[in-house]
């Protein structure tokens, strides 16, 4: 009987995703983009994404472009010359590697620094211009149940809903992952996450507006770069300590704490700390490769399947080719398991070496040898030369969403 209620429901031709963030959001606009309906449910009240920067490499504004969204991201994002390394004590200023037109001739596609904000508003107007009633909000889906036809989705509130497939884009804390694998068990990594904004007017002298930055310490690192057209500086801190384990995107602390984490370090990195408008907090906790990511006609994407440690700067765009693949297999096997399958074989081993990429840097940027600016000179010139570099980067770089064999 439940089956049959389901299939009345079922709708043959849709896909549905649970869950509107970065990930989410591209996977709709590619999809509605071949051609396919589709359905997103977010259980927000309103669609926005929180205060803090994201970077994407060129292996996703390769996907952006194709999906339409070259002039929007055009006036937000920016492009920064390169990316150097400094050291936590002295300041001394490594090259890490060119950007700006060199990722472009390299690899075809800007290397761009975004808002989240403005990188997840620039995804939903493109959905709108093409589906304005695709997205519904207060949707938090709490069950899943799927048959040989479809899947019906239960949600906190308001009547259950049916489609053929149905994609979990609903992050680190996935309901779906857990539907269909069970709970998971995180691992917190003793490291504290510090994220904040500051105004383009109060970013001390010292720090450079047109490249990336990475500080390097023993037992932190500290990143910054331009958002929002170079209007502000993303600050991200990382440091290790124990005490706090709360995995949220709004939990705040006080610049105090955040100061505290970082004593003894450089004086840019004191001032920059002190210019943060509101200081968040988020304990990073990492989750092993996981083996699968579908059932039938369930299957996940972004955070929910692969998320990873920030140090490769890789999450969201790993989502964003998760969508542009998992859109193309849909459009070429149907609306059928199958086409999951396909998606999931062509991206997981990809997926999972970022993630241990992320881990394997996280070793690297808080190594011991950096507490000692003698040390420090021979490391970061042995960890950092060129064709180390070009071996941890260049095979992510590359990669075309939009092309590769599925
Ligand atoms: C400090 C930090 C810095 C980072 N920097 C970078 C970077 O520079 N470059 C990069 O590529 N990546 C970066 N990342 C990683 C990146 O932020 C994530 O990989 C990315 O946001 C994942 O997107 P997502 O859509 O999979 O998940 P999310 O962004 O978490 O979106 C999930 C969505 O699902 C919704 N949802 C959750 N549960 C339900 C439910 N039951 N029902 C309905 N809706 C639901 C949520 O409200 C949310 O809107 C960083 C991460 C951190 C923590």
């Amino acid at each position: 009987m439940a089956d049959k209620r389901m299939a009345n429901r079922v709708r043959q031709d849709r896909v549905a995703i649970v869950g509107g963030g970065i990930g989410g959001l591209a996977a709709a606009l590619a999809l509605i983009r071949q051609g396919i309906d589709v359905a997103v449910y977010e259980q927000a009240p309103e669609l926005k994404e929180l205060g803090a920067g994201v970077q994407i490499s060129s292996n996703g504004t390769r996907v952006l472009y194709a999906l339409g969204l070259g002039p929007a991201i055009e006036k937000v994002g920016v492009i920064v010359a390169g990316k150097e390394i400094r050291l936590w004590s002295t300041g001394q200023t490594w090259k890490l590697f060119d950007l700006g037109a060199v990722s472009v001739e390299r690899y075809g596609f800007p290397y761009m620094m975004f808002h989240r904000g403005d990188l997840h508003a620039a995804l939903l107007d493109g959905i709108r211009r093409e589906r304005p009633d695709a997205i519904h909000l207060n949707r938090k889906c709490v069950d899943i149940t799927q048959n040989a036809d479809g899947v019906e989705m239960t949600f906190e509130r308001g009547e259950p809903a049916a489609a053929s497939i149905v994609i979990g884009a609903d992050g680190v804390q996935s309901r779906l992952r857990a539907a269909l694998f069970g709970a998971d068990r995180p691992e917190f990594t003793g490291i504290v996450c510090w994220r904040g904004l500051i105004p383009r007017a109060k970013v001390p002298p010292g720090v450079k507006m047109d490249v990336g930055t990475n500080w390097v310490g023993p037992g932190g690192h500290v990143v910054h770069y331009p958002v929002r057209a170079g209007q502000l500086l993303n600050l991200v801190g990382l440091m290790e300590r124990d005490d706090w384990r709360v995995e949220s995107w709004t939990a705040q602390g006080t610049i105090d704490e955040y100061l505290n984490d970082f004593r003894g370090w450089h004086p840019d990195i004191h001032a920059m700390i002190r210019a943060v408008e509101v200081p968040f907090k988020w304990a990073l906790h990492a989750r092993p490769p996981m083996p699968a990511w579908t059932r039938g006609r369930v299957t996940l994407l972004g955070d929910a399947c692969h998320s990873m440690l920030p140090m490769l700067a890789q999450g969201a765009v790993m989502a964003l080719e998760d969508g542009t693949v998992l859109a193309r297999c849909i459009k070429k096997y149907g609306l059928a398991p199958e086409a999951l399958q396909r998606y999931e074989t062509v991206r997981r081993e990809r997926a999972n070496r970022a993630v241990s990429g992320s881990a394997d840097n996280a070793k690297r940027f808080h190594n011991p040898d950096l507490a000692h600016a003698a040390g420090a000179e021979a490391y970061v010139t042995r960890e950092w030369q060129e064709d180390k570099v070009k071996a941890r980067y260049e095979w992510l770089f590359t990669y075309d969403a939009t092309g590769v064999p599925i």
